[in-house]
């Protein structure tokens, strides 16, 4: 039986986003769990709209996540980008001359000819077809010439493509389509920068590389007809192809840049953990036949089915992206997670940031919202004293209640700064005085973290420390005197 082989093969037109995730995601699941093998290879042939960085974020970007890939023919060294005795992903322009031979062997077989026509005619051509209203396509001019190219002449080579027949594509994914072969263009193959197109330099791979299954974006899905004649002029047995449902925003338009985020660094930076991230890509058009929501990579591998990937587009939805955030967040021990938030609070002394991390953990929806939601631990709130005041009580009952407050904490010893015990306090001052808890923990609470909204007054009281909190509570008192 023939070992399954995929393969991811992003341009470097852009950093990688999510839909890219997902592509390399269950192209590496599939591989994983059939023994096989999964290669990444950098489709960098079109130098003209390569962004600068790219490359190096692709390949860092599967690193992080996980996404391994078996095989490749070196280690670079001077991207600085392979793990420890890990392979180099392929790079297609480095392989240039061999995409240049297979394009004369067509040539030679009567399957691809030299194209000669200016680009002057062929935009008059595409004008004409427009005024006409037909479709763009090659008129066949240099079809039958069978001029060889003398030194200094300017030529592409183009695919041949039969008159008559028509191409079937049998998709995993979406069924069979039939395309009439009239209605594919003799394609360029070679252009005239002697640079392979992306058609021919994806096939030659794609068969050199014993790929068995291409697994890709909906997008690349008008391209296959032209791929699978290749397939056929070479005389070279084809791939399964599956392709893979879109991406949608909430509103069913496609996932864009425009509505937020779709960088995966972007998202890393901001300290969604790659694993919440691949567990949420792998739901994007795969739905296991139970419930079941959270999957660690390995799970994924044993429970993946790219039999069961739905045709139709998967919408993205970033509270949902949130939502398993805090749940790997919540199952991170804090001592990892200490290390993590380091990156946002370089400062914090490692004690402190465990306390707040302990508080906050489970109401936060990336690392990075911890700077955001604990800024007042790191400095004294500011904020208006009407928010000290609960919406039952008053100004007398809230001021009374602080006084009540402070003096209790000061005659607690260090030794007793315990939430359990401040907790008592708090809810005693309450029994004793006839108040209500809007009444006492409200107040607390605003005083120390300067918020309406936050984590418990004792939660909070404990982790600043005795003198801090009391320090709070008296500004919170002059505030309202
Ligand atoms: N280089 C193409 C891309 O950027 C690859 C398409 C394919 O997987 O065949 O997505």
């Amino acid at each position: 039986m023939t070992k399954i082989k995929t393969r991811f093969a992003p341009s470097p037109t852009g950093y990688l986003h999510i839909g890219g995730l997902r592509t390399a995601l269950y192209n590496y699941l599939f591989a994983k769990q059939n023994k096989g093998q999964f290669v990444l290879r950098i489709e960098d042939t079109d130098q003209s709209r390569e962004v600068k960085g790219a490359t190096q974020d692709l390949i860092q970007t599967m690193q992080k996540t996980g996404l391994n890939w078996d095989e490749g023919p070196f280690v670079n060294k001077t991207l600085n980008i392979t793990e420890k005795g890990q392979n180099s992903p392929y790079f297609q322009s480095k392989r240039l001359k061999i995409y240049q031979e297979y394009a004369e062997m067509l040539v030679s077989d009567k399957k691809a000819y030299y194209c000669y026509c200016s680009p002057e005619r062929l935009v008059k051509l595409r004008k004409d077809q427009e005024a006409k209203k037909l479709a763009p396509k090659y008129d066949g001019c240099c079809r039958d010439k069978n001029q060889k190219p003398k030194s200094g002449d300017k030529y592409v080579i183009r695919l041949k493509v039969p008159k008559d027949g028509e191409v079937v594509c049998d998709d995993l994914i979406r069924g069979k389509v039939k395309i009439d072969y009239s209605e594919i263009d003799d394609q360029v193959l070679i252009k005239s920068d002697g640079f392979p197109t992306y058609h021919l330099a994806n096939v030659i791979d794609d068969h050199l590389m014993g790929i068995t299954h291409v697994i890709r974006g909906e997008e690349w899905l008008p391209s296959t007809p032209k791929h699978i004649l290749l397939y056929e002029a070479f005389g070279w047995d084809k791939p399964i192809f599956a392709h893979l449902p879109l991406l949608l925003n909430k509103d069913k338009s496609k996932l864009s840049k425009r509505q937020g985020d779709v960088a995966v660094e972007d998202y890393l930076t901001k300290g969604y953990l790659p694993e919440a991230l691949i567990n949420y890509v792998a739901l994007l058009g795969w739905h296991p036949k139970d419930d079941r929501e959270l999957f660690s990579l390995k799970d994924l591998i044993k429970h993946f089915s790219l039999n069961k990937v739905q045709k139709g587009g998967a919408i993205f939805d970033t509270e949902k992206l949130n939502w398993f955030n805090c749940e790997y967040i919540k199952q991170k021990p804090d001592k990892e997670l200490i290390k993590l938030v380091k990156k946002f609070l370089p400062n914090a002394d490692d004690n402190f940031l465990g306390k707040i991390i302990r508080i906050e953990k489970q109401r936060i929806n990336s690392l990075s919202e911890i700077c955001e939601k604990t800024r007042y631990f790191f400095s004294q709130p500011n904020f208006n004293s009407n928010i000290l005041i609960f919406k039952k009580s008053d100004k007398a009952k809230t001021l009374n209640s602080l006084k009540l407050v402070l003096a209790q904490l000061t005659k607690l010893k260090e030794a007793k700064w315990k939430i359990k015990h401040l907790h008592k306090i708090l809810e005693k001052i309450v029994k004793l005085n006839q108040l209500t808890n809007g009444d006492v923990f409200w107040p607390t609470r605003v005083a120390v973290s300067g918020l309406e909204k936050s984590p418990s007054p004792e939660e909070i009281i404990e982790a600043l420390g005795k003198e801090e909190s009391l320090t709070r509570i008296k500004k919170a008192i002059d505030k309202l005197t």
